[in-house]
Protein backbone atom coordinates (compact mmCIF):
# COMPACT_ATOMS: atom_id res chain seq x y z
CA UNK A 1 0.00 0.00 0.00
CA UNK A 2 1.58 3.29 -1.31
CA UNK A 3 0.55 5.32 1.51
CA UNK A 4 2.14 2.99 4.05
CA UNK A 5 5.04 4.60 1.96
CA UNK A 6 5.19 8.08 1.97
CA UNK A 7 5.36 8.76 5.77
CA UNK A 8 8.61 6.66 5.81
CA UNK A 9 9.77 8.47 2.25
CA UNK A 10 9.13 11.95 4.13
CA UNK A 11 10.62 10.83 7.73
CA UNK A 12 14.14 9.53 5.20
CA UNK A 13 14.21 13.37 3.92
CA UNK A 14 13.59 15.11 6.81
CA UNK A 15 16.39 12.65 8.90
CA UNK A 16 18.51 13.54 5.73
CA UNK A 17 17.73 17.48 6.34
CA UNK A 18 18.47 17.62 9.57
CA UNK A 19 21.86 15.57 8.93
CA UNK A 20 22.48 18.04 6.19
CA UNK A 21 21.99 20.80 8.91
CA UNK A 22 23.77 19.30 11.43
CA UNK A 23 27.09 19.19 9.17
CA UNK A 24 26.60 22.65 7.66
CA UNK A 25 26.75 23.55 11.17
CA UNK A 26 30.22 21.97 12.21
CA UNK A 27 31.54 23.21 8.93
CA UNK A 28 30.38 27.23 9.73
CA UNK A 29 32.16 26.83 13.39
CA UNK A 30 35.32 25.19 11.98
CA UNK A 31 35.29 28.36 9.49
CA UNK A 32 34.70 30.95 12.44
CA UNK A 33 37.55 28.77 14.40
CA UNK A 34 40.02 29.44 11.34
CA UNK A 35 39.44 33.07 10.72
CA UNK A 36 40.05 33.61 14.49
CA UNK A 37 43.62 31.74 14.58
CA UNK A 38 46.79 33.77 15.05
CA UNK A 39 48.12 32.15 12.11
CA UNK A 40 44.95 33.61 9.88
CA UNK A 41 44.91 37.07 11.45
CA UNK A 42 49.01 37.17 10.68
CA UNK A 43 48.56 35.82 6.88
CA UNK A 44 45.66 38.29 6.53
CA UNK A 45 47.99 41.18 7.60
CA UNK A 46 50.85 40.56 5.32
CA UNK A 47 48.06 39.90 2.40
CA UNK A 48 46.94 43.31 2.85
CA UNK A 49 50.40 44.63 1.85
CA UNK A 50 50.50 43.64 -1.24
CA UNK A 51 49.14 45.49 -3.57
CA UNK A 52 46.09 44.66 -5.82
CA UNK A 53 47.32 45.65 -9.51
CA UNK A 54 45.14 46.79 -11.89
CA UNK A 55 43.89 44.67 -14.95
CA UNK A 56 46.63 46.11 -17.32
CA UNK A 57 49.47 45.77 -14.57
CA UNK A 58 48.28 42.16 -13.99
CA UNK A 59 48.43 41.05 -17.47
CA UNK A 60 51.96 42.67 -17.55
CA UNK A 61 53.04 40.87 -14.73
CA UNK A 62 51.37 37.64 -16.50
CA UNK A 63 53.53 38.22 -19.61
CA UNK A 64 56.70 38.58 -18.02
CA UNK A 65 56.02 35.96 -15.20
CA UNK A 66 53.41 33.56 -15.98
CA UNK A 67 54.21 31.44 -12.40
CA UNK A 68 54.21 34.84 -10.61
CA UNK A 69 52.20 33.76 -7.31
CA UNK A 70 53.11 36.95 -4.72
CA UNK A 71 54.35 40.50 -6.17
CA UNK A 72 55.39 43.55 -4.46
CA UNK A 73 58.26 46.51 -4.92
CA UNK A 74 61.14 46.10 -3.44
CA UNK A 75 61.17 48.29 -0.23
CA UNK A 76 58.01 46.06 0.55
CA UNK A 77 60.15 43.11 0.55
CA UNK A 78 62.10 44.57 2.78
CA UNK A 79 59.41 45.72 5.65
CA UNK A 80 58.29 41.59 5.02
CA UNK A 81 61.87 40.60 5.99
CA UNK A 82 62.62 39.67 2.81
CA UNK A 83 65.79 40.72 0.29
CA UNK A 84 65.34 40.67 -3.85
CA UNK A 85 68.49 38.34 -4.53
CA UNK A 86 70.92 39.81 -6.80
CA UNK A 87 71.03 39.92 -10.23
CA UNK A 88 67.25 39.33 -10.44
CA UNK A 89 65.56 41.24 -12.88
CA UNK A 90 62.57 43.25 -11.96
CA UNK A 91 59.14 43.06 -13.99
CA UNK A 92 57.95 46.03 -15.26
CA UNK A 93 54.40 47.78 -14.59
CA UNK A 94 53.24 50.76 -14.48
CA UNK A 95 52.29 52.89 -11.54
CA UNK A 96 50.33 55.98 -11.76
CA UNK A 97 51.56 59.50 -10.90
CA UNK A 98 49.47 62.24 -10.62
CA UNK A 99 50.50 65.99 -11.43
CA UNK A 100 49.80 69.37 -10.79
CA UNK A 101 50.70 72.51 -12.10
CA UNK A 102 49.60 75.99 -11.86
CA UNK A 103 49.44 78.83 -14.40
CA UNK A 104 48.43 81.98 -14.93
CA UNK A 105 45.58 82.68 -17.30
CA UNK A 106 44.77 85.44 -19.96
CA UNK A 107 43.04 87.32 -17.29
CA UNK A 108 45.06 87.25 -14.89
CA UNK A 109 43.93 84.19 -12.78
CA UNK A 110 45.93 81.46 -11.17
CA UNK A 111 44.55 77.85 -12.89
CA UNK A 112 45.20 74.77 -11.84
CA UNK A 113 45.52 71.73 -14.21
CA UNK A 114 46.38 68.49 -13.36
CA UNK A 115 46.20 64.72 -15.13
CA UNK A 116 48.03 61.49 -14.05
CA UNK A 117 51.18 60.35 -16.23
CA UNK A 118 52.59 56.52 -15.63
CA UNK A 119 55.84 55.61 -15.24
CA UNK A 120 57.95 52.68 -15.59
CA UNK A 121 58.88 51.17 -12.04
CA UNK A 122 59.59 47.48 -11.35
CA UNK A 123 58.38 45.03 -9.22
CA UNK A 124 59.55 41.21 -7.80
CA UNK A 125 57.74 37.91 -7.90
CA UNK A 126 58.54 35.91 -4.02
CA UNK A 127 60.55 33.37 -5.82
CA UNK A 128 62.95 35.98 -6.17
CA UNK A 129 63.65 36.99 -2.63
CA UNK A 130 64.76 35.00 -0.01
CA UNK A 131 64.13 35.57 3.81
CA UNK A 132 61.63 35.16 6.47
CA UNK A 133 58.85 32.82 5.48
CA UNK A 134 56.04 34.61 4.54
CA UNK A 135 52.33 33.14 7.32
CA UNK A 136 50.99 30.72 5.06
CA UNK A 137 47.61 28.76 6.00
CA UNK A 138 48.24 25.74 4.33
CA UNK A 139 45.10 23.86 2.83
CA UNK A 140 45.66 20.38 2.97
CA UNK A 141 44.86 17.57 0.36
CA UNK A 142 42.56 15.02 1.87
CA UNK A 143 45.02 12.03 1.32
CA UNK A 144 42.23 9.04 2.38
CA UNK A 145 41.41 6.53 -0.17
CA UNK A 146 37.11 6.79 -1.61
CA UNK A 147 36.98 4.15 -4.94
CA UNK A 148 33.50 4.11 -4.78
CA UNK A 149 32.62 7.39 -4.03
CA UNK A 150 34.27 8.60 -6.75
CA UNK A 151 32.89 5.85 -8.80
CA UNK A 152 29.17 6.92 -7.38
CA UNK A 153 30.00 10.67 -8.34
CA UNK A 154 30.94 9.95 -11.78
CA UNK A 155 28.23 7.68 -12.86
CA UNK A 156 25.76 11.11 -10.83
CA UNK A 157 28.07 13.33 -13.61
CA UNK A 158 27.23 11.12 -16.50
CA UNK A 159 23.42 10.84 -15.35
CA UNK A 160 23.45 14.95 -15.96
CA UNK A 161 25.21 14.82 -19.22
CA UNK A 162 28.79 16.45 -17.71
CA UNK A 163 31.76 14.90 -18.86
CA UNK A 164 34.17 14.35 -16.93
CA UNK A 165 38.08 14.19 -17.47
CA UNK A 166 40.88 13.11 -14.76
CA UNK A 167 43.69 14.69 -15.97
CA UNK A 168 47.27 15.93 -14.00
CA UNK A 169 46.29 19.36 -13.92
CA UNK A 170 49.30 21.28 -12.97
CA UNK A 171 49.33 24.53 -10.66
CA UNK A 172 46.60 25.70 -8.94
CA UNK A 173 42.99 24.48 -8.78
CA UNK A 174 42.75 20.79 -8.34
CA UNK A 175 39.32 20.65 -10.78
CA UNK A 176 37.49 23.17 -12.97
CA UNK A 177 33.92 23.52 -13.78
CA UNK A 178 33.46 24.06 -17.28
CA UNK A 179 29.57 24.43 -18.37
CA UNK A 180 28.71 20.87 -19.55
CA UNK A 181 32.13 19.05 -18.73
CA UNK A 182 34.44 18.76 -15.29
CA UNK A 183 38.15 18.33 -15.05
CA UNK A 184 39.62 16.53 -12.07
CA UNK A 185 42.93 16.08 -11.31
CA UNK A 186 43.49 12.71 -11.06
CA UNK A 187 47.30 13.12 -9.43
CA UNK A 188 45.46 13.06 -5.95
CA UNK A 189 44.05 10.18 -3.97
CA UNK A 190 40.64 9.59 -4.49
CA UNK A 191 39.36 10.86 -1.05
CA UNK A 192 40.23 14.22 -3.20
CA UNK A 193 38.97 13.62 -6.04
CA UNK A 194 35.47 13.04 -5.13
CA UNK A 195 36.10 16.12 -3.05
CA UNK A 196 36.76 17.75 -6.60
CA UNK A 197 34.32 16.30 -8.57
CA UNK A 198 31.49 17.01 -5.91
CA UNK A 199 32.61 20.39 -5.12
CA UNK A 200 32.54 21.02 -9.65
CA UNK A 201 29.38 19.39 -9.61
CA UNK A 202 28.19 22.06 -7.72
CA UNK A 203 29.53 24.58 -9.71
CA UNK A 204 27.58 23.21 -12.47
CA UNK A 205 24.35 23.03 -10.79
CA UNK A 206 24.56 26.64 -9.15
CA UNK A 207 26.86 28.83 -11.08
CA UNK A 208 26.44 28.90 -14.32
CA UNK A 209 23.93 31.25 -16.82
CA UNK A 210 21.19 32.55 -15.42
CA UNK A 211 21.90 31.48 -11.71
CA UNK A 212 21.43 35.02 -10.15
CA UNK A 213 24.44 37.31 -9.33
CA UNK A 214 27.12 36.11 -7.04
CA UNK A 215 31.23 36.86 -6.49
CA UNK A 216 33.31 34.65 -7.21
CA UNK A 217 33.71 34.15 -3.05
CA UNK A 218 30.29 33.22 -2.77
CA UNK A 219 30.65 30.94 -5.39
CA UNK A 220 33.51 28.88 -3.75
CA UNK A 221 32.17 28.85 -0.50
CA UNK A 222 29.09 27.37 -1.83
CA UNK A 223 30.44 24.89 -3.81
CA UNK A 224 32.75 23.83 -1.32
CA UNK A 225 30.32 23.71 1.58
CA UNK A 226 28.18 21.08 -0.58
CA UNK A 227 31.44 18.92 -1.20
CA UNK A 228 31.59 18.86 2.21
CA UNK A 229 28.30 17.90 3.01
CA UNK A 230 28.02 15.43 0.18
CA UNK A 231 31.23 13.63 1.32
CA UNK A 232 30.47 13.24 5.07
CA UNK A 233 27.48 12.25 4.08
CA UNK A 234 29.43 9.17 2.38
CA UNK A 235 31.93 8.58 5.25
CA UNK A 236 34.85 10.85 4.10
CA UNK A 237 35.93 13.93 6.44
CA UNK A 238 36.98 17.25 4.56
CA UNK A 239 36.57 19.58 7.25
CA UNK A 240 40.04 20.36 7.74
CA UNK A 241 40.54 21.56 3.90
CA UNK A 242 36.92 22.54 3.32
CA UNK A 243 36.80 25.37 6.25
CA UNK A 244 40.40 26.38 5.00
CA UNK A 245 39.40 26.82 1.73
CA UNK A 246 36.47 28.66 2.67
CA UNK A 247 38.04 31.08 5.01
CA UNK A 248 40.91 31.93 2.16
CA UNK A 249 37.66 32.78 -0.07
CA UNK A 250 36.97 34.91 2.31
CA UNK A 251 33.77 33.08 3.71
CA UNK A 252 32.46 32.70 7.22
CA UNK A 253 29.70 31.62 8.97
CA UNK A 254 27.48 34.27 8.69
CA UNK A 255 27.48 34.12 4.62
CA UNK A 256 27.56 30.17 4.78
CA UNK A 257 23.91 30.64 6.93
CA UNK A 258 22.84 32.99 4.07
CA UNK A 259 23.65 30.28 1.51
CA UNK A 260 21.95 27.13 3.56
CA UNK A 261 19.14 26.42 1.42
CA UNK A 262 20.55 26.32 -2.10
CA UNK A 263 23.79 24.48 -0.09
CA UNK A 264 21.66 22.17 1.49
CA UNK A 265 19.09 21.66 -1.98
CA UNK A 266 22.08 21.14 -3.69
CA UNK A 267 23.62 18.37 -2.00
CA UNK A 268 20.49 16.83 -1.41
CA UNK A 269 20.72 16.35 -4.97
CA UNK A 270 23.34 14.61 -5.20
CA UNK A 271 23.56 12.30 -2.18
CA UNK A 272 19.72 11.78 -3.53
CA UNK A 273 21.28 10.84 -7.38
CA UNK A 274 24.43 8.27 -5.51
CA UNK A 275 21.72 6.65 -3.14
CA UNK A 276 19.06 6.20 -5.58
CA UNK A 277 20.25 5.46 -9.45
CA UNK A 278 18.01 5.33 -11.90
CA UNK A 279 15.73 7.80 -9.49
CA UNK A 280 14.50 10.75 -11.99
CA UNK A 281 15.70 13.99 -10.33
CA UNK A 282 13.05 16.61 -9.66
CA UNK A 283 13.63 19.59 -12.31
CA UNK A 284 13.11 23.01 -10.69
ZN1 LIG B 1 35.47 26.20 -7.17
Amino acid sequence: MPSLLKPSTKDKAKALRQRIDDSLDGLAKAVDDVRASETFRQFLDVQARFHKYSWHNTLLICMQRPDATQVAGYRTWLKLGRQVRKGEGGIMIFAPCPWKHEKESDTGETETEQGIYFKAVHVFDVAQTDGDELPTVSVPTVDSAADDLLANLLRVAESRGIAVDFRPVSGGPFGASKHGSIDVDNQHATGQQSKTLAHELAHEALHWEDKGPFTRSLAELEAESVAYVVCLHFGLDTEVRSSRYIALWDGDSKALRASLERIADTARDIIDDVEAPGAKRQVA
